[in-house]
């Protein structure tokens, strides 16, 4: 859609070229969001493709997104075959609602749109993901995936911060995964998302909780919990009013069908019992 409120439009080579942000300038990645509702807010996009940050990095350290990495760009790299886990991050492709949408997207668009049912979000959360930040300013710092989403469409990024890259160690993307997704109509904004991941060295399970509540969550166990046990975990990790409640699902709903989930993705592995 055309951005009426739209007066400039920025199309940096270098992060330091991006002088004076302002309240009302914004970050234009793949704009498959931006561009699909109003946005009167906004009167300067900055466009980040010609930053050159669109790398996939596979490394004996594991694995770099770059900010600009179209997320259908996960589908079609080989990866050792040591890192059963990538078959979470293509799940999180192929769960998109539109194949339009995978291969314009970008992974990092996706976890600062922080949508509630972000594709992506559980999954770097289950694989202790870290996401690179750089400041306008010149600086940069490293945040645990699970504490940059911070509400509903809220992130810790200050203005003009931008997400430039996704760091995935090794060691995490030789875990087992599972993910898990539940939408009330074929078509839709997921309800609930688990991704379980399980370490067959040590027995340690993580659980990636997203869409049923507003930020993505993560429950760890030390070894595997009996299936019985799933919903005493859940109910102690997060209390029922941390559980949305709209049109689509009552919290209650939410909770049940992510117990459920979670039950499924370790019956998956062959676990539990
Ligand atoms: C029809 C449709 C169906 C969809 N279905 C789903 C779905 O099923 N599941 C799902 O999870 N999502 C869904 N989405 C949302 C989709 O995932 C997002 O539109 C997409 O991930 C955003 O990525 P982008 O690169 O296009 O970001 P943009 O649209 O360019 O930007 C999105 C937001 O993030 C900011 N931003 C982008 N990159 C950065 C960065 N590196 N650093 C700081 N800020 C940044 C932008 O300023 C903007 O606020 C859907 C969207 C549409 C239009």
């Amino acid at each position: 859609m055309d951005l009426q409120s739209v007066e400039t439009y920025l199309r940096p080579t270098h992060l330091a070229e991006v002088k004076g942000w302002q309240a009302d300038w914004a970050w234009l990645a793949g704009g498959t969001w931006i561009f699909s509702q109003t946005q009167p807010q906004v009167k300067t996009l900055v466009d980040m493709q010609g930053l050159g940050w669109s790398e996939l990095e596979v490394t004996p350290a594991g694995l770099a997104i770059g900010a600009t990495c179209v997320m259908s760009q996960l589908l079609r790299v080989a990866y050792p075959a040591t890192w059963p886990a990538m078959k979470g991050l293509q799940c999180a492709v192929h769960e998109l609602a539109s194949f339009k949408i995978q291969n314009v997207a970008t992974v990092a668009g996706n976890l600062c749109l922080a949508l509630p049912a972000s594709a992506f979000a559980p999954v770097m959360v289950a694989l202790g993901a870290s996401y690179d930040i750089s400041s306008l300013e010149g600086g940069s710092y490293r945040v645990a995936a699970l504490d940059f989403q911070i509400g509903a469409k809220r992130t810790i990024l200050k203005p003009g911060e931008v997400l430039r890259r996704i760091w995935i160690s090794q060691e995490s993307l030789t875990w087992r995964v599972n993910y898990r997704r539940i939408c009330v109509a074929t078509a839709g904004l997921a309800v609930s998302i688990v991704v379980a991941a399980h370490n067959p060295k040590t027995g340690q399970v993580r659980f990636g909780i997203g869409a049923s509540v507003a930020s993505p969550r993560l429950i760890e166990a030390t070894a595997v919990p009996a299936l019985t046990d799933l919903r005493d975990i859940l109910e102690a990790a997060i209390p029922l009013t941390d559980f949305l409640e709209d049109s689509q699902a009552s919290a209650l709903y939410r909770r049940h069908v992510t117990q459920i989930l979670m039950q499924r993705a370790l019956a998956e592995f062959g676990i539990g019992s």
